[in-house]
């Protein structure tokens, strides 16, 4: 004996079961409306941000073992959503946005108008984050920059930029214009999946921020032997194919002054609307952009004031060749052999000759 309970009912703007289409359905706000006599069930519930509802498929009459889905795939109807099948069950996850009294407001849900509610439970929004999860790094081991590539092909600097964030440890002005640039520059150059990461190569002629969305969108690192340094001083870069047909995008000389104006105006109009929600004065004073805030701001700039776009002819240097290494005598440490020194027939490390290298820190590059 099954012993299933009526809890409630939805209320939503969807009154016919044809043709309405769940996936638009889903994008309406829907109420659940619990019986008085189960509300106390509904106790805490607010603190889940997502609930399954589950409920009856009442004006569905009749089922079909075998059925059409709506990507036109045919199946088993245990393979599928769909509204007709032998138990006329539903189980949708959806967003809780609001709990009054017994009334649960909910988007996400694709049941029409008066369809009985079954049951309300918790989602299990662990399980199914942890199995994105898995999907996710399952596509990565295929294509480390898969998810980069889409997003630098849709120009979605935004989601780039909240990446580049956790190569550059914060969000400012100066990584946003790192993103905004080499994301152009991939577009222009028309980079996409194919193209091994080795055909690219990106010259940055800065050592701050800039340099960060440079090497996140493009890929060319420090690392991989893709990214060259020219030390300048100019917020800029080149990217290139192997082709030597580059483009190089460089700061105008009156962004500085564009973007100062547009934060100016950006930071009144934002403190006016968070003077308005917090009358405070001491808040509204000290109020100033904050990495983030000042971050995705620059995103929405106009890229062509900002920046000027060139296009070059880049000499291309060879492909960094892998060597041996050799064992110090003094320190006992590998070398790559080409940084050996030879002192009585006998090799040594740089430091351990005291000859001077390349060295590149906050100065720039100099000799040590
Ligand atoms: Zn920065
Ligand atoms: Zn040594």
């Amino acid at each position: 004996m099954i012993n299933i309970k009526n809890i409630g009912i939805v209320s939503s703007k969807f009154k016919e079961a044809e043709p309405s289409d769940a996936r638009l359905m889903k994008k309406e706000i829907s109420y659940v409306k619990v019986k008085e006599e189960f509300a106390e069930g509904l106790y805490k519930i607010e603190k889940s941000e997502f609930i399954d509802i589950v409920f009856h498929f009442h004006q569905s009459e009749n089922y079909e073992m075998k059925t059409h889905t709506y990507s036109g795939d045919y199946k088993g109807v245990f393979a599928t959503r769909s509204p007709k099948r032998p138990s006329a069950i539903g189980v949708t996850t959806v967003k809780l946005l609001e709990r009054k009294g017994n009334t649960l407001k909910v988007t996400g849900l694709d049941a029409i108008d008066g369809t009985p509610v079954l049951d309300i439970k918790t989602g299990d929004t662990y399980l199914l984050q942890q199995n994105l999860e898995d999907i996710n790094n399952e596509r990565l081991k295929n294509d480390p920059r898969k998810d980069i590539m889409a997003l630098i092909l849709a120009k979605d600097t935004e989601r780039l930029l909240l990446k580049a964030g956790q190569l550059h440890g914060h969000y400012c002005p100066g990584l946003a214009m790192g993103v905004m640039a080499a994301t152009h520059a991939m577009n222009e150059l028309k980079v996409n999946d194919s193209d091994g990461l080795e055909d690219l190569l990106a010259i940055t002629e800065t050592n701050n921020c800039l340099s960060d969305g440079v090497q996140f969108v493009t890929g060319c690192t420090f690392g991989n032997n893709a990214l060259i340094f020219k030390d300048l001083g100019k917020t800029a870069f080149t990217l290139t194919k192997r082709d030597g047909k580059g483009i190089r995008i460089a700061s105008r000389a009156d962004a500085k002054e564009y973007m100062h104006k547009e934060k100016q105006a950006f930071t009144e109009e934002y403190a006016r609307l968070v003077g308005e929600q917090d009358h405070s004065k001491e808040r509204k004073e000290n109020y100033k952009l904050n990495g983030i805030q000042a971050a995705l701001h620059t995103l929405k700039l106009d890229f062509d004031k900002i920046f000027k776009v060139e296009r070059i002819d880049v000499e291309i240097p060879e492909y960094a060749p892998s060597h041996e290494s050799i064992i110090c005598t003094k320190c006992s440490e590998p070398i790559m052999a080409t940084r050996i020194v030879e002192k009585n027939k006998k090799p040594f490390c740089l430091e351990c000759v005291g000859e001077a290298f390349g060295k590149l820190d906050g100065q720039g590059v100099h000799n040590n």
